[in-house]
């Protein structure tokens, strides 16, 4: 039974429920170390399974956080010329927004991808998508898309985020081959440029977890969410519930949102973890379930979830 607001800032859709389960197969989360009772979902995360998840758990709306990424296309596909991969990221974003326009629970974050689309015709793309299809947000992954937060293919991009007035949803966390696309003090610079950027950082730095107290104490116009670290929580390379909790209050309950990564992790169960979490009130973890991403991404939530 869910009586308070619950929003998940960071789902991702698929056009299928096979494409989601090949992705779920391929995508590895390494940066954790092994943990044995990570609870996954038991969806493959297309239009029917996503609503049928947020019923199921009482979630009132949902952002659709969508990746797009060479790296992650089939063979096939991969081979394609650039152009046309632009092309193909065009269509994935609009598929994204008609799925969504016909349903107010959910928000449409579009892929952006400075490889394939950056600079003045990214940018011409992203505000194509907000001003005509109502999107409301940008999804980036440096690590995935191996680019640093600063490239310059993507400073058109942030500022036209900052001139329609959405926020920026990226991935954060650690990489294999040190580059540390997506660590948290690789977006420094980038906020240093754009401060006025609204930008979320993901899994609250992922396995770079350590930084992101002092990152959050130099950059207050940052928030985060808690997707993965919370499902890892007590991994060998993850804080433990406790020091996830601690982290949470030196950064501030109110600038930290639930996602649950659908259809990786568990709608309920991620509540639930929230919930749990040690040292924090239930005041403030109410909020992190959904009050606080209303707010920092200006979510048209128009009603509350039928309790249940
Ligand atoms: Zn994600």
């Amino acid at each position: 039974m869910a009586d308070e607001l619950r929003i998940d800032c960071h789902l991702h859709l698929y056009e299928t429920k096979a494409a989601g389960l090949r992705e779920k197969e391929t995508y590895e989360i390494w940066e954790y170390g092994p943990k044995q009772d990570v609870v996954f979902a038991r969806f493959g995360g297309d239009i029917e399974d996503a609503e049928a998840a947020m019923a199921e758990a009482g979630y009132a709306h949902a952002v659709i956080a969508n990746l797009f990424a060479i790296a992650l296309l089939d063979e096939g596909l991969r081979s394609a010329a650039m152009h046309v991969q632009a092309e193909r990221l065009r269509a994935f974003n609009r598929w994204a927004c008609d799925v969504a326009a016909t349903r107010g629970q959910l928000s449409v974050f579009v892929a952006v991808d400075p490889t394939v689309l950056g600079g003045d015709p990214g940018a011409a793309h992203l505000r194509e998508m907000v001003e005509r299809h109502g999107a409301r947000g940008v999804k980036i992954h440096p690590v995935v898309q191996r680019f640093l937060p600063d490239d310059l293919r993507m400073h058109p991009i942030y500022q036209a985020c900052i001139d329609l007035d959405i926020p920026v949803l990226s991935h954060s966390g650690s990489d294999r081959d040190g580059a540390a696309y997506a660590e948290p003090v690789a977006f420094a610079g980038l906020l240093r440029r754009f401060p006025d950027l609204n930008l979320v950082l993901a899994h609250l730095g992922g396995g770079a977890w350590r930084q992101t107290a002092a990152f959050a104490e130099a950059f207050p116009q940052v928030s985060f969410d808690l997707c993965e670290i919370l499902a890892w929580a007590g991994a060998p390379n993850a804080p433990s519930a406790e020091e996830l909790a601690k982290l949470i209050l030196d950064v501030g309950p109110q600038r930290v949102m639930l996602g649950t990564d659908f259809p990786w992790y568990d709608l309920a169960d991620t509540a639930n973890r929230v919930m749990d979490l040690p040292l924090l009130s239930s005041e403030q973890k109410s909020q992190m379930l959904g009050a606080n991403a209303a707010r920092i991404l200006r979510l048209p939530v128009t009603k509350r979830a039928e309790a249940r």
